[in-house]
């Protein structure tokens, strides 16, 4: 893995457990508790006190990894913030369309009678993302039309 921590290589302690369907490591059953996520395990193990209100945000990126250096508690708004503003590769997939496309779709899809399909290869996407964007489940910071 080609992640740098403080300026050092630092290799991902990958779990080699069950994944769930978003692709995090669960330990014990597939329940969402607290306990049964492999890198909320270690991290408390590890590091303490982990409220359930927090998050934990993997630096590395590599959401199977569990290496306790590699994440860190923050408030879901705050993962959220970083997931659109630091994660270059869901900046690449996700925001290919600029806020009045995606405004724009969602009127379409209001307004006529095209499908997902139609709609997506006027903008250069496929189906499954205007989907997701008229779900309002991606481009979430876009208001308007939803
Ligand atoms: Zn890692």
């Amino acid at each position: 893995m080609g992640f740098k921590l403080n300026g050092k290589r630092s290799v991902c302690w990958l779990w080699l457990g069950c994944l769930n369907k978003k692709g995090y490591g669960m330990c014990g059953r597939k329940t969402h508790l607290d306990e049964n996520y492999a890198h909320r395990y270690m991290y408390k193990k590890y590091k303490g006190r982990l409220s359930y209100k927090k998050e934990l945000d993997h630096l590395c990126l590599i959401k199977r990894c569990i290496r306790p250096l590699h994440l860190e508690s923050v408030t879901s708004e705050e993962n959220c913030r970083r997931k659109w503003n630091n994660n270059p590769h869901i900046a690449k997939v996700l925001r290919k369309l600029t806020d009045n496309q995606v405004r724009k779709i969602r009127r379409l899809r209001e307004t006529t009678k095209l499908s997902y399909r139609d709609i997506g290869r006027k903008f250069g996407v496929n189906a499954g993302s205007v989907y997701q964007i008229i779900l309002g489940r991606s481009y979430m910071h876009v208001e308007g039309s939803l």
